[in-house]
């Protein structure tokens, strides 16, 4: 199945001392970390802190943001405020929490910003793409046709005065797999930090976001593994304040017939996207670097490279299906021994290296 690290590893490289069992705020910081299942996959969360009991206080709280976030925007659960939007598609218009309503609305300006390449209401398409590996045959064309037509963010109506939304037809469904987990881990960020942690990660499957320095004073640093070799680092970012989001068919995907269909779907045809092995958003909001790793899967390499340019503060790393490396015109990454892509090495010298 899926092999999650199949070429491109973004990982983050922490290079901080094990953390000693201490109940008391000591001198020097220490980074302290939890890891766990949220949102059906590998959260973990990184404090820097002189204060132990502080740093699991965060983390605890940042856990707890995820869930709450998780439950909220869920589709699978059928509580959900999202799953009552689902539910009532053609019937009626749902009045949700003000957070569920600004994130939908800041969702249609990024498909107004794409051309519609991220649109939530690509989730109409579940009915006829599974990839939990029960799906043993294609779908027809007019399957997938009959589906595409409910696929429209401009259907998509909100009433700002009640802050209610409305999915205009029967049939059509919103999903936040493209965005919640970016969204979790910035919020889960802002309450950390601003519960008085000065640095720290929160890495959701790969999906991080950072604030402040390591233990030892110095930068994040996100190893990006060489496309051609799994397992072997050629080059890194630097990853303060920022977030670096990676989007991959290498993740979620069903083979059949010896091809392989990834979960990250053309909403304007209803077939899942290729081109593209990954795409790496480097941008300070993670829920906006979420959103775009998804759209420019979608959009392909060279739309995707026109959009990110355009953007001031956001920048992309793409990796082809041929194995070409495509960054943005301000992306600096650190090469190892400045040998791009032939400079190969593990993670162990990059390590050395970077310290
Ligand atoms: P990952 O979950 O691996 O980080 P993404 O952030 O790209 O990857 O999210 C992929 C998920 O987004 C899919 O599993 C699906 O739920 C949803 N999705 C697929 N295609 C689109 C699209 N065109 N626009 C918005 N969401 C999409
Ligand atoms: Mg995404």
């Amino acid at each position: 199945m899926a092999n999650r690290f199949f070429l491109l590893i973004i990982c983050l490289l922490l290079f901080s001392p094990v953390a000693r069992a201490q109940r008391l705020p000591t001198k020097e910081p220490q980074q302290y970390k939890k890891v766990l299942l949220l949102m059906g996959t590998r959260f973990e969360f990184a404090a820097v802190t002189n204060n132990e009991q502080l740093a699991w206080e965060a983390i605890e709280a940042g856990i707890k943001e995820t869930q709450r976030i998780e439950a909220l925007l869920s589709e699978w659960q059928p509580n959900s405020q999202t799953s009552e939007i689902n539910r009532n598609a053609g019937i009626k218009p749902m009045v949700v929490d003000q957070e569920l309503y600004d994130l939908i609305s800041r969702c249609l300006r990024i498909s107004r910003m794409t051309g519609g390449a991220f649109d939530i209401s690509f989730a109409a398409v579940d009915k006829v793409w599974h990839f939990d590996g029960t799906m043993k045959s294609l779908p027809t064309p007019q399957e997938v046709a009959a589906s595409v037509s409910k696929i429209g963010y401009e259907r998509i109506r909100l009433d700002p005065a009640s802050h209610s939304v409305f999915l205009r037809e029967p049939g059509m469904k919103i999903g936040f797999g493209a965005i919640g987990k970016g969204y979790a881990a910035g919020r889960a960020r802002d309450l950390m930090r601003s519960m008085g942690i000065p640095g720290g990660v929160v890495n959701a499957a790969g999906d991080l976001t950072t604030w402040g320095k390591q233990a030892n004073g110095e930068s994040w640093y996100v190893g990006i593994a060489d496309p051609a070799e799994k397992d072997k680092v050629f080059s890194w970012l630097t990853a303060d304040e920022i977030a670096v989001v990676t989007s991959g068919n290498y993740e979620k995907y069903v083979e059949i017939g010896g091809k392989r269909y990834a979960h990250i779907i053309d909403p304007r045809t209803g077939y899942p996207v290729s081109g593209l092995k990954s795409v790496t958003i480097v941008c300070p909001k993670a829920e906006l670097a979420d959103a775009l790793a998804t759209a420019v899967s979608v959009m392909g390499a060279e739309e995707g490279l026109h959009l990110i340019n355009q953007l001031k503060g956001v920048e992309c790393l793409l990796i082809t299906d041929t194995n070409e490396l495509l960054t943005s015109d301000n992306l600096h990454l650190h090469y190892y021994k400045n040998q791009p892509l032939t400079g190969r090495t593990d993670k162990k010298e990059v390590k050395e290296n970077v310290q």
